[in-house]
């Protein structure tokens, strides 16, 4: 009797798409099958997951452009069509050009400070460690 049940091989105990028992056979240990393993289920959704944020266009250009930045980028995009369509006169543009740049310059300054620190932060703990 338990001879006979163990030589017939396991079926999943997982749903199809439709509803209708999966009934495929299991191979190893577990109880379902490679398509309704949870494990695999969850990863497989994660990538999906994943992968529809990633190609989000939202997504894309939000990577180019550092949070702080993002409103000044926006800015001069809409500065950009006004000056094209002729809704911002030049001299605005040209002024509205100008306070982006410095915006950016001081973040560039920020940054560079912030990594500087960063590198001398890593030395300082070098140098600890050798002496
Ligand atoms: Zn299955």
């Amino acid at each position: 009797m338990a001879e006979a049940s163990r030589s017939e091989s396991k079926r999943c105990v997982g749903t199809r798409k439709d509803g209708s028992p999966c009934a495929a056979r299991v191979m190893g240990g577990g109880d379902r099958c490679f398509a309704h393993d949870p494990a695999r289920v969850a990863q497989r959704d994660q990538a999906r997951r994943k992968g529809g944020a990633n190609s989000a266009t939202a997504a894309r250009a939000e990577k180019l452009v550092p949070a702080v930045l993002r409103p000044v980028l926006f800015t001069l995009l809409q500065t950009l069509q006004g000056a094209k369509a002729g809704t911002i006169e030049p001299r605005q543009a040209t002024a509205i050009g100008s306070v982006a740049r410095a915006i950016v310059a001081v973040y560039q300054v920020g940054t560079l400070e912030e990594r500087l620190q960063a590198l001398e932060a890593a030395r300082a703990t070098h140098e600890g460690s050798e002496a």
